[in-house]
């Protein structure tokens, strides 16, 4: 701390003031002739502080983010600006470290939506305003249901339906995603068994509907992240009374970044126990081609974004090229998001496993009978 700050004095300019606002956390407020110069002295004290820093024999190497607000632009007085700054702070350590963001006034909405939702988050469980959606994943060979994602709702009694997008990542950063990822977990489970979660050799004889299936849930990198999460997985499997191999856990790439010892290890536990893992949205993020040999993973879902990218020769190539990729370390692939028909039939010419999307089911509550296709079995394609 006395290294950063006196580093921080070093390069700030004369007449600012350095201030340590409590735990790591520093301020510097200094007259600035606009934006431009604020963003150089930023980028200044970033490189200042991410030198390493020598201390008795050990190496240290420091990451900051930093948040800008200006006076009288962003506020009228300190109260504000110190807000607007924290705001913009915030911002930058949400996007990654190494960091740097400047004000500007969605980030207030956003804040007052967010505190909302936070604050209703912790209700919605107790007052059963959550459910989980099933949606239908198509084995391309046959044109079979061959797994189910389990897929969160919020039902908020005044602002409507809440996409899983606007609350995860609140219950993510509150850690309510433990309690909320628990409870998905063992509906989706309870589902199974309704379904008939067996064993998959003692999947029932008639053809169609009844085919053994696998049921997907999506882990957050959170809940991953948990002492004791491997054996909440095995007793809600064992109080679910279904087979292991019948449950599959959606984990995206994201959840590696943070700890890949402890994530790797974590999921090799899951593996042991018998759960299948799938690598959720691969390619949307650092998608680490080592991460994918390691991981041994039984699926890896392709991102949407490149699958409505398929019908362009480059987007094409790429889907065929990631299909290819994940046949060679061992791993069946599954498009998501599959919109058209023409996409269906490009998919499954390239020999991509199975499929997902809007154009086959979309997410829906679960009846007594598993889901059927909205359409029938899609036509057969030659290849
Ligand atoms: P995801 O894991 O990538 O889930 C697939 C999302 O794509 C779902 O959005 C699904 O409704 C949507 N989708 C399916 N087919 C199509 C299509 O053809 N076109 C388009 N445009 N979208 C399609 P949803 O249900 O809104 O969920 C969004 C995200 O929220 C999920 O993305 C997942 O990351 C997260 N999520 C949902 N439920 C849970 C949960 O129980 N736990 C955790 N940790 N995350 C969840
Ligand atoms: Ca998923
Ligand atoms: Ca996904």
């Amino acid at each position: 701390l006395a290294e950063v700050a006196s580093r921080l004095r070093q390069v700030a300019p004369e007449e600012a003031t350095v201030a340590r606002f409590g735990g790591d956390e520093f301020i510097v407020a200094c007259p600035m002739d606009g934006r431009a110069e604020a963003e150089i002295l930023a980028l200044t004290m970033m490189d200042e502080i991410t030198r390493p820093i020598r201390i008795d024999e050990d190496r240290l190497e420091i990451a900051s983010s930093m948040g800008i607000a200006i006076l009288p632009d962003d506020g009228e007085d300190l109260d504000t600006l110190m807000q607007c700054a924290d705001l913009a702070l915030y911002r930058s350590k949400v996007n990654g470290r190494k960091q740097i963001s400047f004000y500007d006034p969605t980030m207030s909405r956003n804040l007052v939506r967010r505190r909302e939702i936070e604050a209703e988050l912790r209700l919605a469980l107790q007052r059963d305003e959550l459910s989980i959606f099933f949606q239908p994943i198509i084995d391309l060979e046959s044109g079979r249901v061959r797994a189910f994602e389990a897929l969160v709702r919020w039902f908020h009694p005044e602002k409507g339906e809440l996409r899983p997008d606007e609350f995860i990542p609140v219950a993510e950063e509150t850690g309510a995603i433990v309690r909320l990822g628990e409870w998905a977990l063992i509906e989706a489970i309870a589902q199974l068994s309704k379904w008939g979660g067996g064993s998959a050799a003692a999947g029932g004889a008639s053809a169609g509907a009844d085919d053994p299936f696998t049921m997907w849930v999506n882990i957050s990198p959170v809940q991953l992240m948990q002492p004791g999460f491997v054996d909440l997985v095995e007793t809600a499997i064992v109080e679910g009374s279904v087979s292991p191999d019948r449950l599959g856990l959606e984990i995206t790439e994201t959840a590696l970044m943070a700890d890949a010892q402890q994530a790797l290890e974590t999921i090799d536990a899951l593996k042991r126990i018998g759960v299948r893992i799938a690598i959720d949205d691969f390619g949307s993020g650092y998608s680490s081609l080592a991460y994918l040999r390691q991981l041994k993973a039984d699926i890896v879902k392709i991102d949407r974004s490149f699958v409505s990218d398929l019908d362009t020769p480059d987007g094409h190539n790429l889907v065929a090229a990631i299909v290819n990729m994940a046949h060679a370390v061992g791993c069946r692939t599954v498009a998501e998001g599959v919109e058209t028909a023409d996409q269906y039939r490009a998919l499954k010419a390239m020999g991509c496993d199975m499929a997902q999307g809007f154009w086959l089911a979309r997410p829906d509550v679960a009846q007594n009978r598993r889901p059927q296709l909205d359409r029938g079995a899609p036509q057969p394609v030659s290849r």
